[in-house]
């Protein structure tokens, strides 16, 4: 295969563009470093430009917006800040990657991209269920994130799917806000803690659907109900909810750093002393190396970290 190469060698080359990437931007761009955003591809479902936010409605918890903001009205907002601090953005998926020596290398298909150092900021992804209606419904009623849209769910009935920490844990932090919350779980047993299960089993707002799935979300334009199947007696039945909280699992976008970057067990990048990965040169923020906090303004923070650690990297020479 023929590879055409970009001649420059650039400063840093982001990969990603969430709150993490953008932000990162904001900073190496003002920095002068002259940052290259290779940012995803719009018909991309898991790594499109502006990230998980551009899936998501009212964005009521970034400071700074006293009346909350939209998903993606926020994350253009970033990206017209980095591009007038004289970030480059390519509408492009990175699909290869060097980091053996320097310069580094990533490749968009057949082009070649060289550069001193490397910001990593690719974010992860909830694991969904599948169904159509329940991409048609995400920001309306059907959501990933408890901490980010529990508030809108007061005196509702909400559906939990899933039966690991995250679930319970969402469960818990849901009955803050609703009347009723009800995990619909595909087996008879919780896979979460000991201790988090208990805390459930004894909340008198958290109830029990077991060996069921969901089918189908019911609505139009918001959630009104579930299509809910039990495994055991196939049965399906309808379920009144106001909203539905997919919790059974994340996955980091990393399949393209295997065998080159030090990854956990699920394969969030670990990093070390800020946003240092093994590779030196090579820096990661935001929900790739964040399985905890998942949040925008963490992300964001954690991009802001990765542009400072990686001017001051370059600034000393560290490349040479
Ligand atoms: P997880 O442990 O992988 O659990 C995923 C759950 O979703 C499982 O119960 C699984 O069912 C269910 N599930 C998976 N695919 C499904 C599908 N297509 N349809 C219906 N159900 C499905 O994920 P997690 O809960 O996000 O936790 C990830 C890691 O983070 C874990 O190590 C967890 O301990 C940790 N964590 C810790 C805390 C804490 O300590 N505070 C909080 C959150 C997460 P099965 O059980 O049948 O496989």
């Amino acid at each position: 295969m023929s590879t055409e190469s970009a001649s420059e060698v650039r400063e840093v080359i982001i990969v990603g563009s969430g709150p993490a990437g953008l932000t990162a931007a904001i900073y190496a761009g003002r920095a002068n470093l002259h940052p290259l955003v290779i940012e995803g591809e719009i018909t991309s479902n898991t790594d499109q430009p502006g990230g998980q936010l551009m899936s998501t409605t009212d964005v009521e918890n970034y400071p700074g917006f006293v009346d909350g903001i939209m998903g993606p009205d926020l994350m253009a907002t970033f990206r017209a800040q980095a591009a007038r601090f004289g970030a480059e953005f390519l509408t492009r998926r990175a699909t290869k990657v060097d980091f053996s020596e320097q310069p580094f290398r990533v490749w968009v298909d057949d082009t070649e991209y060289q550069s001193k150092a490397i910001i990593i900021s690719t974010g992860a992804r909830s694991l969904m269920l599948g169904l159509e209606s329940e991409q048609r419904l995400l920001g309306y009623g059907v959501s990933t994130c408890a901490t980010c849209d529990g508030f809108f769910h007061r005196g509702g009935n909400i559906a939990v799917v899933g039966g690991g920490d995250t679930a319970v844990e969402e469960a818990t932090f849901l009955t803050k806000f609703a009347d009723s919350v009800t995990i619909i779980h595909r087996r008879k047993e919780l896979r979460a803690s000991k201790v988090m299960q208990d805390r459930a089993f004894a909340n008198p707002k958290i109830h029990f659907v077991w060996d069921s799935v969901v089918t189908e979300v019911l609505g139009d334009n918001k959630v009104e109900g579930l299509r809910v199947r039990n495994l055991l007696t196939e049965e399906e039945s309808t379920f009144q909810a106001s909203g539905l909280f997919v919790a059974i699992g994340h996955a980091p976008t990393t399949d393209l750093f295997v065998g080159q970057l030090d990854m956990d067990d699920n394969g969030y990048l670990i990093t070390h002393d800020g946003t240092r990965t093994n590779i030196e040169g090579v820096f990661a923020s935001g929900d790739v190396q964040d399985h905890v906090y998942r949040q925008a303004v963490t992300a964001a923070g954690s991009g802001c970290m990765a542009a400072i650690d990686a001017e001051r990297w370059l600034e000393a020479g560290a490349h040479a």
